[in-house]
């Protein structure tokens, strides 16, 4: 008779497993928890191992969801989480890795990284929560406020200056996974944030998601004029033409092609003691 234990399969991961147990500090209401809510529920549905994946992001509120996971994290500098997301992944390329941040921090600050992100297609997935405003700083105009948003004592009589329009900077600089969701629908991201963890290369996904505190009108906006539009198209010249007829709050995964991810060439793997060796042959 045969009495060896079977051992048990280990439970499978679930979305809270991937929640760290520090508090989130963000205001009641605040978008930013449906994101993360929508990013752990991702994660489960994967089944990603928690030490499989890092999430880097910059500064700003959505930028802490590092600190709120129960992945690798890096709280990086403002407008930098894309460079070290890409170095990350070109060094560790079995990582699976996240960024999150804000438009300020992804469109302004660090707008340079965001256009040669696009460009390199680095497999990273990079999530961006936009409320069009700066919220961490108290309710400045951000590079997506529109030109005549005047709730700032900063622009009072408003930026003055046509909105950043993400989307299509992104197709125009070479992104291959390009979508938009809203925070108030979590299914509809979830299922997006998977689709671009799934997706090979440089995966944009652009969340609506409302500021309560300095934006507290978006909440309704949002919820009134956000509307399931796009299928996935791998088609660019269709995708600008989407974007052409675009009102801003037209949700989907409006771009997907397999062009090849950036990986770092093939270098031969050395010991410090080699290195060391080398230098010690040349200067013979
Ligand atoms: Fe969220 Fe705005 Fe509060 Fe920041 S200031 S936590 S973006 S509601």
């Amino acid at each position: 008779m045969n009495d060896c234990k079977l051992t048990p399969a280990p439970a499978p991961l679930t979305a809270k497993d991937y929640r760290s147990d520090l508090k989130p500090v963000w205001c009641a209401g605040c978008g930013d928890y449906a994101v993360i809510a929508a990013i752990t529920r991702a994660l489960a549905e994967l089944q990603l191992p928690r030490e499989d994946v890092a999430f880097v992001s910059g500064i700003g509120c959505s930028s802490r969801i590092p600190a709120y996971s129960a992945v690798y994290g890096f709280h990086g500098v403002h407008g930098r989480a894309l460079p070290l997301a890409t170095g990350l992944k070109v060094a560790r390329p079995d990582l699976t890795v996240l960024v999150a941040g804000g438009d300020g921090d992804g469109f302004s600050i660090g707008g340079n990284h965001f256009l040669h992100a696009c460009r390199r297609n680095a497999d990273v997935t990079y999530i961006v929560m936009d409320n069009s405003v700066y919220g961490m700083t108290k309710g400045q105009a951000s590079p997506t406020t529109a030109a005549d948003w005047t709730g700032s004592v900063l622009t009072p009589d408003g930026p003055g200056v046509p909105a950043f329009r993400p989307l299509e900077i992104a197709l125009a600089a070479g992104a291959s996974f390009i979508a938009r969701a809203f925070s108030g629908d979590p299914t509809t991201l979830a299922a997006q944030i998977v689709a671009g963890i799934r997706h090979e290369g440089f995966s944009l996904i652009h969340v609506l998601c409302p500021c309560v505190t300095y934006r507290p009108e978006q909440q309704k906006e949002f919820k009134a004029r956000v509307h399931a539009e796009w299928q996935p198209t791998d088609d660019r010249r269709e995708a600008f033409g989407r974007l052409l007829d675009d009102d801003g709050y037209a949700t989907g995964i409006l771009y997907r092609n397999p062009r090849p991810a950036y990986r770092a060439p093939q270098v031969a793997a050395t010991t410090l003691d080699a290195i060391a060796a080398g230098f010690e042959v040349a200067a013979a």
